[in-house]
């Protein structure tokens, strides 16, 4: 209890040292913060908060803040009530996931050297020492926590800027389950800069593992690797003129991998194995190539490096050494050798020592992922290794069929590599697409789209150039839908020299890592709108009189609380907005410009909960509050433009030929026949009549001039008007009247004058045919049950679009040359076709 007393009458001193979260200062300007960050510095306090952010500033020294008695101080302690530290927003974001039943992550940037890879591994320290345990739960965060030193000797390596900088990137996962218990994680590597394995620049070094091989390793063990205890013998470990530094212990740090290569299960097999590899990537290096007369590389099959690589790796040494000398070209059977030029040869070389350490890697972080991913009870957790492999696999991963395809001869598009991947991977149980996805899954998949089934969620891709664009895209959507906890890691200067606050430096990651902008957000939406119980309990150790506790009404503590940091009246505002609201409709002044802001915030919030699905969709769109009238204009257009583009890039070709018959229909009918807009969603058939329904005689004649399109319809005789089915069949050149095996008409495009339908919802068409001579039949009178289909393939085949007519009333017909009647229109109860009394045909819809 003491010691407790103790600890808090020290931190109280330490508060004094400028302002503990940045939300509190008092003037929002890049001068005031960088002077508060290095008043604090200079008392060693390197943590700061903005709101939640928390802020670090790399101190180039050890500091005792990070012992056991610390831990302890910050477990389950709410966020604001001790200083700054990064236990406390560790221990924050793992409470908050216990309690909300949600994922959470941390995000860590900064510039290279600015205590990133530190502060990964404090956070995963102390979850070690503050998570609940048991036995076989220590075993896997041993493990966690002992991946570390192997992970960074093998994957890191001395830069100008950090002596122990991360060369790959690294996403680290760790799962608990609803009793806080650390169950598993899961460790996903990427791009390690491989290229330094064999070149590094003036003052950067390899990786630190092959330091620690040749300074650390036993005697027997370079013996048996063949290697000498001096870096300054191998060529890849030279470059950088520095293998040998001061601040980096090789041997100390040798001992550490062993023992943690140990921890993590990698047995002695395996690890002389792995050192094996490592070895012959520094044999390699020193491989050397002569030249012949012609210049090119000459390479003795006995040169002991190229021998101990040969051993090492257990291959073929004439083989490594006809791999390293020629190309093999295969021209039909025949295997032909091609001579490397030393240049080549060297970058043979140099390839495959980068091979083999990437692969090693690789087989490393596996390693690791096995051991730390949960065995002994099945945690609903998803192998990322299958989507790897789905992705990269040899022959058939989704990148060699992209590769594959873009060697294809012939038209290769997005869409035939989707049909390519749908081919060789449909199977596959994480890889989806529209073509092969259920209904459901379907309407959330554009055509385009295949969808991958990530450990982290499903993350869908386009194939599109800009494919990995967005896949990095949608992870970060993935990661957003988890909580985020940001640090910010500052760099404090250029030479790593404790004690030393570079300004302008400082100031300049600031301005690129946003702070300042980060710090008006959480100013304006954060500190000020919150419940008085919430503000007070965050706020309470700032004021004497509210420290520990407020006994009174919250809003009275807040007041108090406020008055006593010295506030000025016109510098907060407590209440519940009511007088922003009495005058939301004035100009912005202070009385309603926190009002507004809270109006805009919650209709852009609602709007984006709330937007429409399909171009169709006209009446989704919110309406805006007054203010913002003009802004959801503008973004509704611009929604809307974006819909319209998804969509259109969306459609194929046979939907795009149909839309074309369908802008034609419209032309013809819109706004004209009374039955149009219900045939809108109807789709247009090829025909309606297959050619297996057409008699054989008649397709005998009329087959070469093409049939482009059939359709059953009623035919109504000249005289009588008596009605007949018949088929219509639209040739290229002409429309036939069909009785069984009979032409009982033939009307050439050449002599069909016009075209009229009535504006009813009637299916009547009127042929009106040129009738020069007595033996020519006269105008056909039909009815047609697909009269919009038929009219726009007829005004399409014969292009007759402007011969149609929608008529009102009644229709002229000429019965035979010179002999008139017509067809009569009406609306009525029921629908009918007569002869009615003035020999007129009647219709009645
Ligand atoms: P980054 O991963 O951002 O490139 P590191 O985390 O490797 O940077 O930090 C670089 C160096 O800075 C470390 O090797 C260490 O010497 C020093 N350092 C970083 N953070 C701290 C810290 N919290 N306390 C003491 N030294 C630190
Ligand atoms: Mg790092």
């Amino acid at each position: 209890m003491q010691g407790q007393l103790d600890m808090e009458g020290a931190l109280t001193a330490r508060d004094r040292v400028g302002i503990q979260d940045f939300v509190l200062l008092d003037e929002t300007t890049e001068a005031a913060f960088l002077s508060n960050l290095k008043k604090r510095f200079s008392k060693d306090l390197i943590y700061t908060y903005i709101g939640t952010l928390l802020v670090s500033v790399n101190p180039y020294k050890e500091l005792d803040i990070y012992n056991m008695k610390q831990m302890d101080l910050y477990m389950g302690v709410n966020f604001f009530e001790l200083p700054p530290h990064i236990y406390a927003l560790a221990d924050n974001a793992y409470h908050t996931m216990l309690t909300e039943f949600n994922n959470h992550f941390i995000l860590i940037s900064g510039e290279s050297g600015a205590g990133k890879t530190e502060a990964s591994k404090k956070i995963l320290q102390y979850y070690a020492v503050s998570c609940p345990s048991t036995t076989l739960l220590n075993t896997v965060r041993d493990k966690m926590l002992m991946s570390n030193p192997v992970l960074e000797a093998f994957g890191n390596a001395k830069t100008l800027k950090n002596y122990n900088s991360s060369r790959f990137g690294k996403y680290m996962d760790i799962q608990f389950d609803s009793q806080g218990d650390a169950v598993g994680g899961h460790i996903l590597n990427y791009m390690l800069e491989k290229s330094r394995v064999v070149h590094q620049n003036h003052g950067e070094r390899n990786f630190h593992i092959f330091y620690q091989l040749v300074e650390g390793g036993e005697e027997d063990l370079l013996h048996q690797l063949g290697l000498e205890r001096d870096s300054q013998h191998y060529n890849y470990l030279t470059q950088g003129e520095c293998a040998i530094v001061s601040s980096i212990n090789d041997r100390n740090d040798w001992k550490t991998v062993k023992n943690a290569l140990q921890i993590i299960n990698i047995d002695e097999i395996n690890t002389n194995h792995l050192f094996g590899t490592v070895a012959s990537v520094l044999h390699l290096g020193n491989v050397q190539f002569d030249s012949d007369s012609k210049g090119h590389a000459l390479l003795n099959s006995n040169n002991s490096e190229l021998r101990w690589v040969s051993n090492l790796l257990g291959v073929d040494a004439h083989r490594l050494q006809e791999g390293l000398t020629y190309r093999k070209i295969e021209a039909q059977k025949d295997q032909i050798l091609s001579p490397f030029t030393i240049d080549h040869a060297i970058y043979a070389r140099d390839a495959l020592a980068k091979a083999i350490y990437g692969q090693t890697f690789t087989w490393l972080v596996n390693r690791i992922n096995e051991s730390i991913e949960n065995k002994w009870e099945p945690v609903q957790f998803f192998n990322n290794k299958i989507i790897c492999d789905l992705v990269e696999e040899k022959h058939r991963g989704i990148i060699s069929i992209l590769d594959e395809e873009c060697l294809r001869p012939g038209d290769v598009t997005d869409l035939t590599f989707l049909e390519r991947l749908e081919e060789k991977m449909g199977n596959h149980p994480h890889f989806v697409t529209h073509k092969l996805a259920d209904k459901m899954t379907r309407k959330t998949l554009e055509r385009g789209d295949f969808r991958l089934l990530h450990y982290a969620g499903e993350v869908t891709y386009c194939v599109v150039a800009t494919q990995f664009k967005s896949s990095l895209l949608k992870l970060t959507e993935i990661l957003m839908a988890k909580e985020a906890w940001y640090i910010r890691c500052l760099k404090s200067n250029e030479s790593k020299q404790p004690g030393q606050f570079d300004e302008a430096l400082i100031r300049h990651q600031v301005k690129y890592l946003g702070l300042m902008e980060h710090l008006r957000v959480r100013r304006a939406g954060f500190a000020y709108r919150r419940k008085f119980e919430v503000f007070l309990k965050r706020y309470k150790p700032l004021c004497p009189a509210t420290w520990p506790h407020w006994r009174g009404v919250p809003a009275d503590g807040v007041e108090v609380l406020v008055q006593h940091l010295g506030y000025l009246p016109d510098e907060y505002k407590m209440g519940r907005f009511i007088k922003g609201y009495m005058t939301r409709g004035q100009a912005k002044s202070t009385d309603n410009s926190e009002y507004l802001a809270f109006v805009r915030q919650n209709y852009l919030n609602r709007l984006k909960g709330n937007l429409p699905k399909t171009v169709l969709d006209k009446t989704t769109w919110q309406t805006p509050p007054a203010v913002l009238t003009e802004t959801s204009e503008i973004l509704r257009k611009l929604y809307y433009r974006l819909m319209v583009r998804k969509y259109v890039r969306g459609i194929t070709p046979q939907k795009k030929a149909q839309f074309q018959l369908k802008l034609l229909t419209s032309s013809i009918f819109k706004a004209k026949k009374d039955s149009y807009p219900q045939s809108v969603a109807q789709p247009f058939v090829d025909t309606r009549i297959s050619e297996q329904d057409i008699n054989m005689k008649v397709l005998q004649m009329i087959r070469n001039e093409h049939i482009k399109y059939s359709v059953p319809v009623i035919k109504y005789d000249r005289n009588g008007f008596k009605p007949r089915p018949r088929q219509l069949i639209l040739t290229k050149t002409a429309a036939y009247v069909i009785e069984e095996a009979k032409i009982k008409q033939k009307v050439l495009y050449t002599s069909l004058n016009g075209i009229s339908v009535s504006n009813l919802t009637d299916g009547m068409i009127v042929f009106h045919i040129t009738c020069e001579d007595r033996k020519q039949k006269g105008d056909l009178v039909i009815q047609c049950d697909h009269l919009f289909e038929s009219l726009t393939k007829l005004a399409v085949i014969a292009n007759k679009q402007n011969a149609i007519k929608v008529v009102q009333g009644s229709i002229k017909i000429e019965i035979q040359a010179g002999k008139e009647s017509a067809v009569d229109f009406s609306t009525g109860q029921e629908p009918m076709v007569y002869k009615a009394k003035n020999g007129h045909l009647m219709v009645v819809r």
